[in-house]
């Protein structure tokens, strides 16, 4: 691992201000997804400021109704929170669903909405690869695509966005809050944070700006239904998905759905949200009408619609 210089930060806006003074800053909370970058000389950050204690671990609920989670919030707590369990149990379910306890316990909600790839060929650095060395190329498209993403494909870039608490986070219309290095904040819709790799040029996966902070995710008043988060992978735990269904059934039988792993963001649009009374295919063709599988990973389009008719028919009893 290449050397930094380390700093802890006690507030938001001293971390924010910490980063602007020197170039090559990155924030490290719970590390989980960081250090493991640096040990492998991808990410090389000369000076890491610490935000574990700027005061940004509570979940509180809003004016509207809703929830403000903290950016420093733990998995473990997000998902054993009453009022997580009872009014967004799918975000509940698909915290459950990630990582091990292990990485549960460190890792937070702005580190978890900020995952890199785990495509193989990014943790390779003798491989070329668009996200890592941007234009050098991409080695899974002719590679190993297997578990490559089916949609949102730019041209640049196919891996899946690994994150389950995201895809949560997308069904749930979450917004993220974010203090710029002013002091001033703002707000992006969760549908607008994690960007598709034609339209960031292979450099920018979310739509933040250098030295901007995430604070918190506010979620809306809850909209009831029945929640659900289906994940099929590999092995039984601590895998990432092939593919995954967060969706909320309301009881006049309309209902929302959003996809993980088959996407190169956390997957959701209208047409899937309008097709969901006339059942699993017609949502399933909704959502990936513009798929451009591999032969590797074709397998993924039949199984999105397998995975939303189980979670239907679980949702009917
Ligand atoms: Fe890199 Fe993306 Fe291609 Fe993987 S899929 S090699 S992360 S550009």
């Amino acid at each position: 691992m290449r050397a930094f210089t380390y700093e802890r930060a006690k507030t938001p806006q001293g971390a924010v201000l910490a980063f602007a003074r020197t170039v090559g800053s990155r924030f490290i909370a719970g590390g989980t997804n960081l250090l493991d970058l640096m040990k492998h000389d991808i990410e090389r950050p000369v000076h890491l400021i610490d935000v574990n204690h700027v005061g940004l671990d509570r979940i509180e609920k809003t004016n509207e109704g809703g929830l403000r989670i903290g950016a420093l919030v733990r998995n473990t707590d997000l998902a054993a929170h009453p009022r997580v369990k009872r009014d967004y149990a799918v975000l509940s379910r698909a915290l459950v669903a990630g990582a091990s306890g292990q990485l549960r316990n460190m890792a937070t909600t702005g580190g978890n909405l900020m995952q890199r790839t785990r495509c193989p060929y990014f943790y390779d650095i003798n491989m070329p690869c668009n996200k890592r060395n941007p234009g050098s190329g991409c080695a899974a498209m002719g590679g190993i695509s297997r578990k490559h993403a089916v949609v949102g494909i730019g041209g640049n870039c196919i891996c899946p966005f690994p994150s389950d608490m995201s895809v949560a986070l997308r069904v749930l219309d979450a917004v993220v809050e974010v203090l710029r290095p002013s002091g001033t904040m703002r707000s992006i819709p969760i549908a607008d944070f994690h960007m598709l790799p034609g339209i960031t040029e292979t450099v920018n996966e979310f739509a933040l700006k250098p030295g901007e902070l995430i604070r918190a995710v506010t979620l809306p008043r809850p909209m009831g239904g029945k929640h659900y988060y289906r994940k099929v992978r590999d092995r039984s735990s601590y895998a990432f998905a092939l593919v995954s269904v967060a969706a909320i059934v309301c009881p006049d039988g309309s209902g929302r759905v959003a996809l993980g792993g088959v996407g190169t963001v956390p997957w959701r649009n209208n047409a899937g949200d309008a097709a969901f009374r006339s059942g699993a295919k017609a949502v399933a063709d909704a959502l990936l009408a513009d798929a451009t599988p591999t032969e590797q990973n074709r397998y993924k389009v039949a199984l999105t619609e397998r995975t939303i008719a189980a979670v239907l028919a679980e949702a009917k009893g």
